[in-house]
């Protein structure tokens, strides 16, 4: 029963993403440009700067590329899956400038199994296959969480204290992990999942994401 209400949800969320786009053209997020809500120009321009905050590479700020947010929320929330590959693609790019080992596996911030019932995808995931090391899917969440976006700063903290968990069988205490992220808030998600990662003896953690903001 709950299965087909997830699939009646998704099927209308569908239907609504396809005739938005009959009425509304995809055009590019940054520039306008028709055909695409994210085109290579714009993308490319990202591909430049970027930062390290403590342990973790963040390519971009929403304040320095306000439209990488509405970019993302289409990727997320619009079934708009195509555009992982230019966002993934910039994190590729970041991450070749700052990570050098050829021991690293990739992390992605694994979803609920209820949240990824209903999108159909882990973007954490999407984006991390466009990076290129191999990806170990080690992670899980233990409790459904509040989505970050939608509280404060202590609730956020709070929000995903012990939320992850180890999958059974998990071994990278000789590997470089590097969790991935889409967007950059607090940093509590990456903190979380990285305190996770350290109870399995992990020893060498960083994390990339696209961008930071809220
Ligand atoms: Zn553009």
């Amino acid at each position: 029963m709950l299965e087909c209400g997830v699939m009646i949800v998704k099927l209308f969320a569908k239907i609504n993403v396809f005739l938005l786009e009959i009425l509304f053209p995809r055009e590019c997020l940054g520039c306008g440009r028709p055909g695409t809500y994210f085109c290579g120009v714009c993308a490319e321009k990202l591909c430049t700067g970027g930062r390290r905050k403590e342990n973790i590479v963040i390519c971009k700020s929403f304040d320095e590329a306000p439209y990488l947010k509405p970019v993302i929320h289409h990727f997320k929330y619009h079934f708009a899956v195509d555009l992982a590959r230019p966002l993934g693609g910039i994190m590729r790019h970041h991450f070749k400038k700052y990570f050098k080992s050829d021991n690293i596996v990739l992390v992605p911030v694994p979803l609920h199994k209820k949240r990824l019932r209903m999108r159909s995808f882990n973007q954490s995931e999407l984006l991390a296959r466009e990076i290129g090391p191999p990806i170990a899917d080690v992670l899980k969440r233990t409790r459904d969480t509040k989505p970050q976006a939608k509280l404060g700063r202590a609730d956020r903290l709070k929000n995903l204290t012990d939320a992850f968990g180890l999958k059974p069988g998990t071994n990278l205490e000789d590997k470089v992990v590097v969790i991935v992220d889409d967007v950059y808030t607090t940093g509590s998600t990456i903190k979380e999942c990285e305190r996770a990662l350290r109870n399995a003896g992990v020893r060498e953690i960083y994390g990339i994401v696209i961008a930071s903001g809220c």
